[in-house]
């Protein structure tokens, strides 16, 4: 196994690599300068967040599927995380770095996919284009038939780091090309594939990629969506010179395993120190509108024993909602994000309370089984306070659980070229959680400075991108030349 981080080495797949993450650094980069993108983010969420809200049942519920998530819209770090980031590394606000921003279908989007492409066909891999703008750089198999896919997407948020998402395109590319050039071509097809859209950032909806590669999505839905501007997706896709029916059908039913290298986006293997992480399952996902009643009432008139208070009715579940997740530990988490009080005046008593819950974990039992409870918690405290309770379930995304075979195939590698490696949960959404529905799919992580990302301050060390790229391309080898496809 070490010959290939050797070879890496020696090739300069990992310079390769580097010099890719460069270049799509540069497209779509934002002026770098003193000011974080936290409180635009926001309003993008929310202006999102009401898009879809408004939008009807159908599409209301694909969008929540999808955002299960990729961190989807109403789910980036805001304001005080980007700036408590900010206040880690750069006390003054001065010189944060520039961000990217490649929104679907937009300029920097199309550059950077443009660019991609003549860089495949420079390293004499076969290109091409689907018709939703992904972009697959082929190495043929020399027994022809099914292939072994690696990639990820090639958006970001809005002023989002250089690393998420590009960094699997980087290193699936890096790889292909340093394997064929140390072994020539492999007996089952490699492919890399950089997907057209994964984050929901310009769009209210999330994986158009691989949603897309994996029939969650189809043709029909790109006209259901607009941007801000009020421009269709069908009609951006069009824009952009895709959509058409002479590209080729987005859909693939010949993938043998895909395997997503990715940045982690969280602080486990930073506080962790292992090398590399191995994902078990992407959490899934409940999100619940809550809405509390009682009776708004004279502040100074009603005695504390005559009250219905529904704020401190709210409080009370948002903090058993907190104590229950603490007690059930990791990775089961529960997050009330937002809380509206009625009528919201110092000198009433609220009538009315209206909060939001978000409860992830890697287990569907053990998520059912913690909602389940919490709600009857819920109950319990709304009938001692006289208050009505109403909650509902508008997000329901089961957790996607990564193929075990290969898994243990990416702990092996790391392994064998001596890495520490940890199994965990994601607690973000990937493309991977939606290709787990057609094939063998794993995902492995490298650390993230400070857990920080969707941010210009993402930042993982050369050494970590390194070592994810030798063990993707170990996998790959196992997987393509030597077809020990689990
Ligand atoms: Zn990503």
């Amino acid at each position: 196994m070490a010959r290939h981080r050797e070879a890496a080495a020696a090739d300069g797949a990992a310079a390769c690599m580097m010099d890719i993450l460069e270049e799509l650094a540069r497209i779509g980069a934002e002026e770098a300068g003193t000011e974080l993108p936290g409180t635009e983010r926001m309003a993008a969420g929310t202006k999102a967040q009401a898009r879809m809200m408004a939008a009807g049942p159908e599409t209301q519920a694909r969008t929540a599927a999808a955002e299960a998530d990729s961190g989807g819209s109403g789910e980036r770090p805001g304001k005080a995380e980007a700036r408590r980031g900010d206040a880690k590394e750069q006390p003054d606000m001065a010189g944060v770095p520039a961000g990217v921003t490649r929104l679907l279908y937009d300029e920097a989007w199309l550059d950077a996919q443009r660019h991609l492409e003549a860089r495949l066909a420079g390293l004499g891999l076969e290109t091409r284009w689907d018709r939703t703008g992904s972009l697959y750089g082929r190495l043929p198999g020399r027994d022809g038939g099914r292939t072994i896919l690696t990639g990820s997407h090639v958006d970001t948020v809005r002023r989002g780091g250089r690393y998420d998402g590009a960094y699997g395109i980087a290193a699936g590319i890096a790889a292909l090309d340093a394997l064929n050039r140390l072994y020539g071509p492999p007996r089952r097809t490699l492919e890399v594939v950089s997907l057209c859209e994964e984050e929901g950032s310009r769009f209210p909806l999330s994986y158009w990629g691989s949603g897309n590669l994996t029939g969650r999505y189809g043709p029909a839905d790109a006209g259901r969506y607009r941007d801000a501007d009020g421009a269709t997706l069908e009609e951006a896709m069009h824009g952009a010179g895709f959509g058409g029916e002479s590209l080729p059908d987005p859909r693939r039913h010949d993938l043998d395993a895909f395997v997503e290298l990715h940045i982690e986006q969280g602080v486990v293997l930073e506080r962790t120190g292992d090398d590399v992480g191995i994902v078990e399952a992407i959490v899934g996902q409940r999100r619940y509108a809550m809405t509390l009643a009682g009776e708004a009432n004279h502040a100074g008139t009603t005695p504390m024993g005559l009250r219905r208070d529904a704020l401190a009715g709210a409080a009370e579940m948002l903090l058993a909602a907190e104590k229950a997740a603490r007690e059930h530990g990791d990775p089961l988490v529960a997050t009330c994000g937002r809380i509206e009080v009625q009528p919201g005046t110092v000198n009433v008593v609220p009538g009315e309370a209206a909060f939001t819950l978000d409860v992830r974990h890697d287990d569907a039992a053990g998520l059912d089984a913690f909602c389940s409870g919490l709600l009857r918690t819920f109950g319990a405290i709304a009938d001692r306070r006289g208050l009505k309770l109403e909650s509902t379930l508008w997000m329901d995304a089961a957790p996607a659980p990564m193929h075990p075979g290969l898994a243990a195939m990416l702990e092996a590698s790391a392994a064998g070229l001596g890495l520490c490696s940890r199994r965990m949960a994601s607690g973000a959404g990937h493309d991977a959680q939606l290709l787990q529905g057609i094939c063998p799919t794993a995902m492995l992580f490298v650390p993230s400075r400070g857990g920080i990302s969707h941010s210009p301050l993402e930042y993982t060390e050369p050494e970590d991108l390194k070592r994810g790229l030798a063990v993707l391309m170990d996998v790959l080898y196992e997987l393509a030349y030597e077809e020990r496809v689990p």
